[in-house]
């Protein structure tokens, strides 16, 4: 296959912001591909080489990309430097000064799939002395041999900053409808939540149809996508949507943590798919001798504790785990207690179709407790009046709240869903202030007075699954602390673009866009109708979206979430209605 093929479907896809338009144009491209070469075209669509949980990262910096361009067009680095501020990105440099060369370049070769993927993975395994000369090098054998069109991509695929809007959802989408299994489009989402892999996916479904796509299993070494809880405002409403009776457990405030346990392995995944073993070698040591099994998938929640006393403390102590180096000094200095609440696979058996309580039974089967790894504290409850001591028990011991989990017979783990199996009920659904929503930053506006030469306020906007867009849903300008606004620009500047992101729904100016990453945890007081932001749109009278009144940053970073994890347009809806009803 060659690359322009790819490139073509790329530029066709960033003319456009309707999803199904997305979803036949993918799947128009989908059914073009050599089976065995779906894979890759699949990971690449999403501007990655791998599926999600592989931590190699794709990238160049600006300046090594900047070096490539200078080289393959070899036209003067100012007159390069000029066009990319001009264009105010690399890709659209790259492709202007492509087209003014292509006349002259006769012995290029057309860009197969093949030699792309190549040196795109020569580029990612470069390393040591010579791996700024390597990766230039590549990178400039293929723009030398690009297309305008090609060298726009080739040059976004490296930057990170795609700006091609292809999501997970849109590509399975894409897949059913490009393999005739349109109908079995649930089976193709199950296979992704339960292997991560959309590549694979892709080539079961391209090889073998969907009997093949249906065989697709958890498997240990591979991560599972996340089930996640949904919300309710008050207990009586939760005892109600679960029948009556459900297990309580305590939430606590940490890292989630899947634990995938081999004879010779053990591997620990965020619930954003990334590789945590090394952050928590005390807690990997620590399942290697309380598990009594051979393998097993196990979810549980890891918390800071203070040393002595063993008391819960805040999450934030945990992200000290997070960083690279000083691993050992961290490990001393910031003890975890890891709280198991979930087993999806164990010894050879897959668990994820079980109820929840043969899932807590297998669990407490196969694990002793000790000191640093407990399951989570649980207990069976069929009234509010139960719920609520229990509630306050969990506050008292540190916990940010409770979850209430369905114990009947299709309560199976939902990978990778967020439904009414899982409830959630938090401490700050009781306080004055309101409830906190995971937003992702979409834009900025410049500051004035005191806040001039950082940023003033923030475009806030939650997620649409349904449409796969990003809609506004605040403008975000008060608790940041100074430490805070000056970190803002660096830490946004990775992610930032030259306008509005394709897959962002605004009807405001910003000063600053950023393509949707970086999610910031906001307390908002009330949920009102607007007519300048975007949230929940399609649901509402025409010109109107949802707007989250007062809102102010908690503080907390949610970069343990992906940005399609942030408050979904429908969850600010429900809560809209609910309040509007009160
Ligand atoms: P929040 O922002 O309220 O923590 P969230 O959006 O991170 O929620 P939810 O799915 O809404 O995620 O809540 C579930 C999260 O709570 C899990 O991802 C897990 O990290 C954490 N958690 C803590 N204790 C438990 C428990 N006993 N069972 C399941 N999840 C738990």
């Amino acid at each position: 296959m060659l690359y322009e093929e790819l490139a073509r479907c790329y530029d066709r896809l960033e003319g456009t912001s309707s999803r199904l338009e997305m979803t036949s144009i993918l799947a128009e491209m989908f059914q073009e591909v050599p089976p065995d070469e779906l894979r890759q075209v699949v990971y690449l669509s999403q501007g990655k080489l791998h599926p999600d949980y592989v931590t190699e990262k794709l990238g160049m910096a600006d300046k090594l990309i900047l070096r490539a361009i200078v080289d393959a067009s070899r036209l003067p680095e100012e007159q390069v430097t000029e066009l990319w501020m001009k264009e105010g990105d690399l890709g659209a440099a790259a492709e202007s000064l492509v087209a003014q060369k292509v006349q002259t370049n006769l012995f290029s070769q057309p860009l197969t799939l093949e030699r792309v993927v190549s040196n795109l993975r020569g580029i990612e395994a470069a390393e040591g002395r010579n791996s700024q000369n390597t990766k230039v090098k590549l990178l400039t054998s293929l723009l030398h041999d690009a297309s305008p069109l090609e060298a726009r991509y080739l040059c976004r695929t490296v930057t990170g900053r795609m700006r091609v809007g292809a999501a997970s959802m849109t590509i399975l989408d894409a897949l059913a409808l490009a393999f005739g299994a349109k109908e079995d489009r649930a089976d193709i989402e199950r296979a992704f939540n339960v292997s991560s892999d959309i590549g694979t996916v892709a080539q079961q479904l391209a090889e073998g149809g969907i009997e093949a796509v249906r065989s697709i299993e958890v498997q240990v070494g591979r991560p599972v996508r996340s089930m996640l809880a949904e919300r309710l405002p008050s207990l009586e409403e939760v005892l109600e949507k679960l029948g009556g009776a459900c297990a309580l457990e305590y939430k606590y405030d940490g890292i989630r943590v899947q634990a995938h346990i081999s004879p010779s392995d053990v591997k620990l995944y965020s619930r954003r798919l990334e590789d945590l073993t090394s952050n928590f070698p005390d807690v990997v040591e620590g399942l290697r001798r309380s598990f009594k099994g051979e393998e097993a998938i196990l979810e549980g929640e890891c918390v800071p504790v203070e040393r002595e006393s063993g008391k819960l403390l805040p999450f934030q102590e945990v992200a000290h785990r997070r960083r690279k180096f000083g691993m050992e000094e961290a490990v001393r200095d910031y003890p975890v207690r890891l709280f198991l609440f979930d087993c999806v696979k164990l010894d050879g058996e897959d668990l994820n179709m079980r109820p929840f309580p043969c899932r807590r039974e297998m669990l407490a089967s196969c694990v002793e407790e000790t000191a640093g790894l407990q399951l989570s504290r649980m207990e069976l409850v069929d009234s509010a009046a139960e719920a609520e001591e229990f509630f306050s028990a969990a506050l008292e011991a540190g916990c940010e709240g409770i979850m209430a989990k369905s114990v009947l017979d299709n309560s199976v783990y939902r990978a990778g869903n967020r439904g009414f199996l899982w409830i959630k009920y938090k401490k700050d659904y009781r306080s004055d202030l309101g409830d906190t929503f995971d937003l992702v930053v979409v834009g900025a506006f410049a500051g004035k007075g005191k806040r001039k030469g950082v940023y003033g306020a923030l475009l806030m906007a939650v997620y649409d699954p349904e449409s796969d867009v990003y809609q506004t849903a605040c403008k975000l300008g008060s608790g940041f602390d100074d430490a805070f606004l000056a970190k803002l620009p660096e830490m946004l500047e990775p992610h930032s673009a030259p306008s509005p992101s394709l897959r962002l729904s605004t009807r405001m100016e910003a000063d600053h866009w950023f393509e949707p990453a970086v999610l910031l945890e906001v307390m908002g007081a009330e949920i009102s109708l607007s007519p300048v932001h975007t949230a929940a749109e399609s649901s509402l009278p025409e010109g109107s979206g949802l707007a989250l009144r007062f809102p102010r940053f908690t503080g907390r970073v949610r970069d343990d979430k992906a940005p399609e994890q942030a408050t979904t347009a429908e969850e600010l809806l429900t809560m809209y209605r609910g309040q509007s009803s009160e």
